[in-house]
């Protein structure tokens, strides 16, 4: 399994010079298993790259593109990249998207309401390719999803979505191939007390390879956001130690902080590695490829 970043920013785009290392796109992650589609971790603005990248890919095969994403939920950091997926105005192209259950629509209505005017000059439907919209995952006192909350399977890729606590329906995901584990969860709000952590996140990441969670937060900015819908860096160790990951990647970085912020942030993550027993903790970073 390949992963690799396309925008690993949380909350909103940056730009500058104090950025470059890191990369100011946000959440949108390539997973390639050999023989199998590419599947996209959300669709944030790192997406309009990996468009061009799947873009000439396909037209070296000679065929529309055919991929999977998964959609943690609708805050606009994990979809403005859609209407910039150049592949989906190629006609015969389909991309499928896995997301959690809406309260009053379908995902399938709620996103496309996101992609018309006067959001968007064009409506999605009108896109040359396909977008196809399966709901996944559990919604409290909502309808049965699609997938009917837990497994699914994309060719010889399982998946299984677990909602975790963030503003609106929110949807981590656990993904397994050729015997190795990818957890991602770029949204999850830490409890104030910072030291609990739900059965279905542990469950979710337990002895994970690798996983890729929300570090958006210092302690001190946590203490002044606790109810924003993220997570401290010690919190992300304290759910990689609790779960028994092997690695942990910082994901979804706060727009504020530059990559000398990052820095600093993660000698600090690895000290804090070493008390809680966490093997390895590294930053994701746009434009890079971890093997897992
Ligand atoms: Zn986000
Ligand atoms: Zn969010």
């Amino acid at each position: 399994m390949h992963v690799t970043f396309f925008g690993v920013r949380g909350s909103c785009p940056c730009s500058g010079v104090e950025y470059r290392r890191i990369g100011g796109n946000t959440s949108c992650t390539l997973v390639s298993v050999d023989g199998e589609l590419p599947l996209v971790l959300d669709l944030g603005t790192g997406m309009r790259a990996l468009g061009d990248n799947l873009r000439r890919r396909a037209r070296r095969e000679g065929r529309p593109l055919q991929a999977h994403a998964l959609l943690t939920h609708l805050h606009f950091d994990h979809i403005l990249g859609l209407p910039f997926f150049a592949p989906l105005h190629d006609p015969g192209a389909r991309l499928t998207v896995y997301g959690p259950p809406q309260e009053r629509q379908h995902l399938r209505d709620a996103l496309a309401s996101a992609v018309q005017p006067p959001f968007f000059p064009v409506k999605m439907v009108e896109f040359g390719g396909e977008i196809d919209v399966r709901e996944v995952g559990d919604q409290e006192g909502g309808p049965t999803s699609e997938a009917d909350g837990r497994g699914f399977t994309l060719g010889r890729i399982s998946a299984r979505a677990t909602r975790v606590p963030h503003p609106g329906n929110t949807l981590g995901f656990r993904i397994e191939a050729a015997g190795k584990t990818l957890v991602y969860l770029p949204d999850h709000q830490a409890p104030l007390d910072r030291e609990t952590v739900t059965d279905g996140v542990r469950d979710l990441c337990d002895g994970a390879d690798l996983l890729l969670h929300d570090a958006q937060y210092s302690d001190d900015e946590f203490a002044s956001k606790p109810d924003w819908g993220h997570s401290t860096i010690a919190y992300a160790l304290r759910v990689a130690a609790e779960s028994r990951v092997r690695r942990l990647l910082l994901f979804h970085h706060d727009p504020s902080h530059t990559d000398q912020d990052i820095a600093r942030l993660l000698r600090g993550a690895r000290r804090l590695a070493d008390a809680r027993r966490v093997e390895e903790v590294s930053v994701a970073s746009e434009g890079s490829t971890v093997v897992v």
